[in-house]
C-alpha cells in the first residue's frame, strides 16, 4: 500500500463512470473537480459519475471541488488566437474581436491596474508579453515570445496588487455546489491572507457545510503570510502552476520542501500540484525529470501528488496515474528512517502526542505490519500520519464524512466501522477488517491505538500491540476446555 496519496482532475478524457473506475484501480485516492471550467450542471454531473463509479472501490475514494477565486483570465472564445514575437494584441474589459486581435479579460480591475513598462503573463507564463500603451477600457500588449491564446487562459499580473475580493458570487454558487454533492473537500485558489480563509469557512457554514477547506498557494502575499494560512486552513497545495509565475520559477523547489515542513509540523495535508507529469498529456511515458519531480515531492513527504491536464484532458490519463504509483511505489519501498527527520514533527506533551509518538516509532518497523487507529474526528489518524510511521495506518472511524475525508492523508487508508463497545468488540473489529481487507497474516503483529472507555469522545489514551488470530484461537482454546 503506497503512503503518498495520487489527486486526478476530472475532466472530458476520464468523463465516464468506466474510466474513473480505471483510474481507482490504477492508484487514485481522491478527484479534484476544477469549477475553473464549466457550470453548475456539468460540476454536479462529475460529481455524480464520481460517486457513482467509487462506491465499489476497496479503500474510499475523497472528491475535492476546486473554486476559482479571484483568477484573472481571458473571458472565453471559439477558436485560438496564434502570437508572434513582437506582435501586438488588445487587452479589453469589454468583448473579444478576435480579428482585430482584442481579448476580453474577466475583471476590469486588470485593465486599471497593469502599467506601461509591466509584464503580462497568460497560460501559467507560456506566452510573455509587455504592457507597450493604455487608454481608456483597454491596454495594447507586445509579444516576447511566439505561441497560441487559447480561450479562457490565466493571466499573472505578478508586480500588481489588484483589489477584488477572493470569493465572488460565482464562487459562492461553487461552494453551494460543493455542499449539495457532499464534496470532502473546497480548496480555495489565490489565497492571499488567513482572512481569506476565515470568510470561505464563514461562508461554507452559513450554507450549512462542513468542507474542509484546502488553500492553494499561488500567490506571492500567500507565501509571506505561510505559516498564518497552514494554521488557518484544514491542508495547502502547492499550486506550482501560477506560483511558479508569481514568484521567480527557480524558487519553486526550495519552497515546495519549505511549505511541506511546514504543513506536517502543523499536522495539515498538503499537496503538490501541477505540471508532475505534463507531458504525458500528449505522450504514452514520462520525462526522468519528471519521474524525479514526483519522487522529489514523495522524498519531501508530501501527503498527495496531484494531476491535472494529464487526467482531465490528456491523451494517457490511465497511464499517468499508472506512472505515478509506480514511482511512488519505488521511492517509498527505498525509503528509511533517515529520509524522515526529526524537526518534521511538533512535539506537545499531551497524552495523545505521545501515544501518537510511540505509535509511529521506527522501533517497531520489524515487528508491526499495519497499525489500526481508532479515530472519531481524524484528529489521531492525521497525527499517527504526520508523524511518518514505516507502516500503512488504517483509520477506523464511525463516522462517514471523517471518513472519506482520511482519504488525503498519507499513509491514511479510512475504513467505516460500527463503534466498539467493549475491549473484545474492539479486536473482533480489527480481526474483521484485517481479514477483509487482507492487511495481515494470522500471527503477523498489529498496533492498535484508540481512546477508552470505548464509545465515549476521550482522546486517544491506549496502544497495544495485538497478534492477529490470537484471539479467536484464545476463544476456541476457553471453549474446549
Ligand atoms: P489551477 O491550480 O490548476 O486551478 O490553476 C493549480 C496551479 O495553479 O498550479
Ligand atoms: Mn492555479
Amino acid at each position: 500500500m503506497k503512503k503518498t496519496k495520487i489527486i486526478a482532475t476530472y475532466g472530458p478524457a476520464i468523463a465516464s463512470a468506466s474510466k474513473v473506475s480505471e483510474l481507482v484501480t490504477a492508484g487514485v485516492n481522491l478527484f479534484r473537480v476544477n469549477c475553473s471550467h464549466g457550470t453548475t450542471l456539468d460540476f454536479v454531473k462529475a460529481a455524480d459519475t464520481i460517486k457513482s463509479a467509487v462506491r465499489k472501490a476497496q479503500f474510499p475514494v475523497g472528491l475535492l471541488l476546486d473554486i476559482s477565486g479571484p483568477k484573472l483570465r481571458l473571458e472565453r472564445f471559439e477558436g485560438k488566437l496564434p502570437v508572434k514575437a513582437g506582435q501586438r494584441l488588445k487587452l479589453t474589459a469589454g468583448r473579444t474581436d478576435l480579428d482585430k486581435k482584442v481579448l476580453a479579460v474577466n475583471h476590469p480591475a486588470i485593465i486599471s491596474s497593469v502599467r506601461k513598462g509591466q509584464k503580462v503573463y497568460i497560460d501559467d507564463g507560456n506566452l510573455v508579453f509587455d504592457v507597450v500603451g493604455s487608454g481608456r477600457g483597454w491596454v495594447t500588449l507586445r509579444a516576447v515570445n511566439a505561441g497560441t491564446i487559447m480561450s479562457g487562459k490565466g493571466i499573472n499580473l505578478p508586480r500588481t496588487d489588484i483589489k477584488i475580493p477572493t470569493i465572488s458570487d460565482k464562487d459562492k454558487e461553487d461552494i453551494k455546489t460543493a455542499i449539495r454533492v457532499k464534496a470532502d473537500y473546497i480548496a480555495l485558489s489565490f489565497v492571499r491572507s488567513p482572512a481569506d480563509v476565515v470568510e470561505a469557512r464563514r461562508i461554507i457554514e452559513s450554507f450549512g457545510g462542513d468542507q474542509k477547506i484546502i488553500a492553494k498557494l499561488e500567490k506571492r502575499e500567500s507565501v509571506a503570510n505561510l505559516e498564518k494560512i497552514i494554521k488557518e486552513s484544514d491542508g495547502v497545495m502547492i499550486a506550482r502552476g501560477d506560483l511558479g509565475v508569481e514568484v521567480p520559477f527557480a524558487e519553486l523547489p526550495r519552497l515546495q520542501k519549505d511549505i511541506i515542513r511546514l504543513a506536517n509540523y502543523q499536522h495539515k495535508p498538503v499537496i503538490v500540484a501541477t505540471q508532475m507529469l505534463e507531458s504525458m498529456r500528449f505522450s504514452p511515458r514520462a520525462t526522468r525529470a519528471e519521474v524525479n519531480d514526483v519522487a522529489t515531492a514523495v522524498f519531501d513527504l508530501t501527503d498527495a501528488v496531484m494531476l491535472s491536464a494529464e487526467t482531465a484532458t490528456g491523451k494517457y490519463p490511465v497511464e499517468a496515474v499508472k506512472t505515478m504509483e509506480q514511482i511512488i511505489t519505488a521511492t517509498e519501498s527505498r525509503m528509511d528512517r533517515t529520509d524522515v527527520p526529526y524537526e518534521h514533527h511538533e512535539v506537545r506533551s499531551d497524552i495523545t502526542h505521545s501515544i501518537a509518538h510511540a505509535v509511529s516509532s521506527y522501533e517497531h518497523e520489524k515487528l508491526v505490519k499495519v497499525i489500526f487507529a481508532f479515530t472519531t474526528s481524524g484528529f489521531t489518524a492525521s497525527l499517527i500520519s504526520n508523524l511518518m510511521p514505516p507502516q500503512p495506518i488504517i483509520a477506523l472511524t464511525p463516522n462517514e464524512r471523517v471518513r472519506s475525508r482520511l482519504t488525503l492523508l498519507r499513509s491514511v487508508y479510512p475504513v467505516t466501522i460500527d463503534q466498539p463497545r467493549s475491549f473484545d468488540d474492539m479486536l473482533a473489529t480489527v480481526e474483521k477488517v484485517s481479514e477483509r481487507y487482507r492487511l495481515t497474516r494470522s500471527g503477523e503483529k498489529a498496533i492498535i491505538t484508540g481512546g477508552v472507555p470505548f464509545g465515549s469522545t476521550v482522546p486517544t489514551n491506549f496502544m497495544m500491540i495485538h497478534e492477529i488470530g490470537k484471539k479467536r484461537r484464545n476463544v476456541r482454546r476457553s471453549k474446549r476446555k
